[in-house]
Parts: C-alpha cells; sequence; structure tokens
C-alpha cells in the first residue's frame, strides 16, 4: 500500500475510533490533514468547536492565526501537515487528559511514521510534552533540537499568543526561524558530511 492509501486508511479508523471517551461527545474525528510527502508537520492539541464541526484541523480563530503565519515564510496550508496530539474536541475545549492522550497516540506516531517529516512543530504545552515531557514552554519556544535526524521545533500555540497579546510578537519571531532551520537540514542531507551537521546552531 502507498503511504497515501494507509494515511486514507488511517483516517477512517480515526473517524470511528472508540478508544476513550472523546468519541461521545464528538461531531466529527479530526485526524489531521497535508500531503503525504510534507516536509514540515504541525502538531496542535486538540480540535476545537469549528474542527469538530468541520473534521478538519485548525479552521477557527487560531487556525486562521496560523494561516498568517505561514504566510509570513512564503507557505501555504496544503505545503504542511498539520495534526493534533488528540483526534476528537475535548468537551467546553477542556485540557486533553493523559488516559486521552495515551489512548490517541498510536494515530499520530503512525502519521509521522508514514509521512516522515523533516521538521516537526509542536505548537502548545501537550505536543510540546510528547519530545521535551519536563521542560517548560517559556524557555524552550524557538529553540530547534535535532534527534535522529529530525529537527523538532516547539513554539507557543497559536491560540495563546490570540488571547494574550504579549505572545504575539514571540511566535511571529519563531516561525521566521524556520525557513533558515529548513535550509540548514537540506544542506546536511545532501552533503551528508557529520562535520556540517554539527555546524547546525541547534541546542
Ligand atoms: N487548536 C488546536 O490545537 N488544534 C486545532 O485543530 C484547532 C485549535
Ligand atoms: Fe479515538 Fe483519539 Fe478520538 Fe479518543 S480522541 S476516540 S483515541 S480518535
Amino acid at each position: 500500500m502507498s503511504n497515501k492509501s494507509e494515511l486514507d486508511a488511517l483516517n477512517q479508523q480515526i473517524a470511528v475510533c472508540k478508544k476513550c471517551i472523546l468519541h461521545k461527545s464528538r461531531v466529527k474525528a479530526v485526524p489531521g490533514v497535508g500531503p503525504e510527502t510534507a516536509d514540515i508537520m504541525f502538531i496542535g492539541e486538540a480540535p476545537g468547536f469549528h474542527e469538530n464541526q468541520r473534521g478538519l484541523p485548525f479552521v477557527g480563530a487560531a487556525g486562521k492565526f496560523l494561516d498568517e503565519l505561514l504566510d509570513k515564510i512564503g507557505l501555504r496550508r496544503e505545503d504542511v501537515f498539520i495534526a493534533n496530539v488528540v483526534k476528537c474536541r475535548p468537551p467546553g475545549n477542556r485540557d486533553p487528559q493523559p488516559d486521552e492522550i495515551e489512548a490517541c497516540r498510536p494515530y499520530l506516531d503512525q502519521q509521522i511514521k508514514l509521512i516522515q517529516p523533516k521538521m516537526i512543530i509542536t505548537l502548545g504545552r501537550f505536543s510540546m510534552a510528547r519530545y521535551f515531557p519536563s521542560a517548560k514552554i517559556s524557555q524552550i519556544h524557538g529553540k530547534p533540537r535535532k534527534m535522529e535526524g529530525v529537527i523538532y521545533y516547539p513554539m507557543y500555540h497559536p491560540a495563546a499568543a490570540l488571547h494574550q497579546p504579549s505572545l504575539r510578537r514571540t511566535v511571529e519571531e519563531d516561525v521566521l526561524r524556520i525557513p533558515e532551520l529548513l535550509v540548514q537540514i537540506d544542506e546536511m542531507t545532501e552533503s551528508k558530511r557529520p562535520e556540517q551537521a554539527q555546524q547546525l546552531s541547534l541546542f
């Protein structure tokens, strides 16, 4: 099976999944969207009101801001893959609970395995915690870390910037670093020279 059809099959499983309590209150599951060839994958938290209605990620206010951010670096939504830590909306937009995140984890794991992005950008605390469980977002946002050939780049959640205007600038600055990081990965992949890899300005 091609990666595209494996992703489609995964989406169908997610649409009818009942592995956690969130299935009871959902309208539509929100598996994620984007090309299976995407170099960049954004991982948010959970669907909100509008996402739950439409079955698509980041289509509400936070999504509009995400589109603006992508536009600043010449990317369109169709260029990237966008997913969430949990695929169904927590009632009233409450935080996803640890057991729900755990139940949903294999879907995101499988998406990452199929897409093999060069860069994984975590939006907010819950997706950051997948990779940096004890980190504080205020300390590590905007600092890339390379592990096994993939760059992990934690950012604040765009919704946080909408609620807290002082964060807006920070989120914008963090987004503006993405192109430079992508170029560094490409150079590294092309040369495959370890001494060049070490020149990456990663923490
Ligand atoms: N916030 C998220 O984390 N994900 C969405 O899909 C929408 C809003
Ligand atoms: Fe299944 Fe994830 Fe939805 Fe829970 S949140 S019902 S694990 S798809």
